[in-house]
């Protein structure tokens, strides 16, 4: 689901590049995008994991290609993967919250992902990706919005509550710089969860294992 070119796709990814053709066409936000519309996302119709993000940053509108910076080391160190497996969109594929970079705010910060895209896109493309069996929820507007209960609790709690929302989502801060800090507050985050998640995507991911229970849509 990158923009690069590809060749034809077969079966269910047939009908999955067909509607990634009517995403990157869209443009219902294009008065409001700094940069315009580009859809960063990935994924091909086999992918068992889901890693549901907020918005594609600066950097990933410019190359196409998400948590190639340090967000993702951060966030392939606590799944445990390399990049190899990561950027293999037969195994993981990505799906922000919002799928076009919505530009930087007057502190130079990210602005929030756009509200018109997950309503519009999300069940359609889920639909398109039947074998997800996980999906990471990284970050406060994908829990926010794929686990609408946990909005008026701090995202810590949300966070430290990450055992209820398995088997189908796993929630995680986001990996960027701002983390650390909040990481060196909550030492139970490395300590109880990075282990567990290690060992659930790691089954996920290892074509030997067999499939499990779909991962739930919203
Ligand atoms: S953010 Fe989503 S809804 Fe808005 S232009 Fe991009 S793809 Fe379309």
């Amino acid at each position: 689901m990158t923009d690069q070119p590809k060749p034809p796709a077969a079966g269910g990814d047939a009908a999955l590049a067909q509607l990634l053709a009517e995403i990157r066409a869209c443009t219902r936000c294009a008065a409001v995008l700094p940069l315009g519309p580009r859809p960063v996302l990935r994924g091909r119709a086999e992918a068992r994991l889901l890693i549901i993000s907020q918005a594609p940053g600066r950097r990933a509108h410019l190359s196409g290609l998400s948590f190639d910076d340090q967000s993702g080391e951060r966030l392939r160190g606590w799944l445990g993967l390399g990049r190899e497996i990561f950027y293999d969109e037969s195994r993981v594929a990505v799906m922000p919250v919002g799928f076009c970079y919505p530009g930087s705010d007057a502190r130079g910060g990210d602005r929030p992902p756009r509200p018109e895209c997950a309503p519009l896109w999300h069940q359609r493309l889920r639909a398109r990706l039947p074998a997800i069996e996980l999906c990471l929820l990284v970050g406060r507007h994908a829990i926010g919005y794929y686990l609408p209960q946990t909005r008026a609790q701090p995202l810590t709690r949300s966070l430290a509550r990450w055992r209820d929302f398995l088997p189908g989502f796993f929630v995680l801060p986001h990996p960027s710089w701002h983390v650390g800090r909040w990481l060196a507050d909550n030492r139970w985050f490395e300590r109880d969860v990075i282990p567990e998640l290690r060992a659930r995507v790691a089954a996920i991911v290892s074509p030997a294992n067999p499939r499990s229970a779909p991962c739930p849509r919203r």
